[in-house]
């Protein structure tokens, strides 16, 4: 576990945008570089209201060249992305090219803070995602509970006035993620 300090909101984008590279080799199903690599994964953010959650998926997306806004799913529950999962070259990456891309370079982000009933969850139809090698990066994972299984990854964000606390679990070299955000 590697424990990680940031002070601020640029500071919590660029832990996102750090993350892409860690996370990229998931993203790259069937491909030659990573042929070990398992379809699709599950990555926890755990935190309270306020934590910065939505803040570090802002900044992954950012890297992976989202361009269009990045919005809370509060309400929706679910986010779609399309992406590119080349490395951070946002600037090369035109919108057009997001819709031609196959459907296994998806990320999806999730806010489970306001699942009224754990089925809600079924119909999203989390796991078909999953499966078809997408990303799935879930805020308030603890709603649901007994559905999900255990995550790939996981990222605890603890208020530390003025900034918060960020610790990271799961496999890969977050010593490096954490590195590369205090450099940029
Ligand atoms: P969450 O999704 O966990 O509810 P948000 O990402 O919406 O939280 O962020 C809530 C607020 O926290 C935002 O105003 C954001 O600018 C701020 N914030 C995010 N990361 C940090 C940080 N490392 N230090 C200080 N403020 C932060
Ligand atoms: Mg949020």
């Amino acid at each position: 576990m590697t424990a990680l300090y940031i002070p601020d909101e640029p500071g919590m984008l660029r832990v996102g945008q750090s993350l892409a590279p860690l996370l990229s080799p998931w993203l790259e199903t069937g491909r030659g570089s990573i042929s070990a690599a398992p379809k699709g994964a599950l990555v926890f953010l755990h935190g309270q209201l306020g934590a910065g959650k939505t803040t570090l998926v802002r900044g992954l997306l950012r890297a992976y060249g989202v361009q269009g806004a990045v919005r809370s799913p509060t309400y929706t529950l679910i986010e779609p992305y399309q992406i590119k999962p080349h490395g951070i070259e946002p600037k090369e990456i035109e919108p057009k090219e997001f819709r031609a891309e196959p459907a296994s370079k998806r990320i999806f982000h999730l806010d489970l803070y306001r699942l009224a009933d754990p089925e809600e969850l079924d119909y999203l139809g989390w796991q078909e995602l999953l499966g078809d090698g997408g990303l799935l990066l879930i805020e308030w994972p603890e709603r649901g509970a007994g559905l999900l299984p255990p995550p790939d990854f996981s990222i605890s964000i603890e208020m530390q006035p003025p900034g918060r606390s960020l610790s990271f679990c799961g496999r890969g070299d977050w010593q490096q993620v954490a590195t590369a955000a205090a450099r940029a």
